[in-house]
């Protein structure tokens, strides 16, 4: 399977899919050494792109507050197995800024990427293994989760 769409009544179940994905992230890229995953969130404002970002990572073992990156761009968090890397480009001028803000740092291994607005970033982000994309649907959500590459594949397999 390379693509599903889900329909979230609510933020509970946008949570409960966030902490599923992460799950699944974990049993398969999760080998030490190994660990390399870029996902990419698109939605409008207030779809859901962070509180599904927080979600994801808490599930991972984040024991205290996911902060929006609006005003700082990113977040990183150190958790036993991963660093994960919370994007959010909406505020950024220009793709090259990535490169001054040392963008390659962030790119080693046993390292997950959450990109919002990562049409922003265009160029200097890693290649996505997973896009989602979050609608409104009245005061509901839906979610369409693809895939990009094998490791893309084998988490949405999962679902
Ligand atoms: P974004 O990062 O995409 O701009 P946020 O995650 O910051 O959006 O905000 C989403 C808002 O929408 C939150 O206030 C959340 O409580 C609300 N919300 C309502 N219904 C849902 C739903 N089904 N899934 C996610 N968020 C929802
Ligand atoms: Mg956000």
């Amino acid at each position: 399977m390379t693509a599903v769409t889900l329909f979230l009544a609510d933020e509970a179940a946008l949570l409960a899919v966030a902490a599923r994905l992460a799950n699944a992230a974990e049993q398969i890229t999760g080998k030490p050494g190994d660990a390399a995953l870029t996902i990419f969130l698109y939605g409008e404002l207030g779809a859901g792109k962070t509180t599904f970002s927080r979600g994801f990572i808490q599930e991972l073992g984040h024991q205290g507050k996911v902060k929006s990156p609006t005003y700082t761009l990113v977040e990183s968090y150190d958790l036993p197995n991963w660093q994960v890397h919370h994007f959010d480009l909406y505020r950024l001028a220009d793709p090259e800024e990535l490169e001054f803000m040392g963008i390659r740092d962030y790119l080693g291994n046993n390292r997950i990427i959450l990109a919002e607005w990562p049409q922003r970033g265009e160029g200097y982000l890693p290649d996505q293994d997973i896009t989602i994309t979050i609608d409104y649907a009245d005061t509901a959500r839906s979610m369409t989760l693809t895939a990009l590459t094998q490791r893309g594949r084998e988490i949405l397999d999962t679902f």
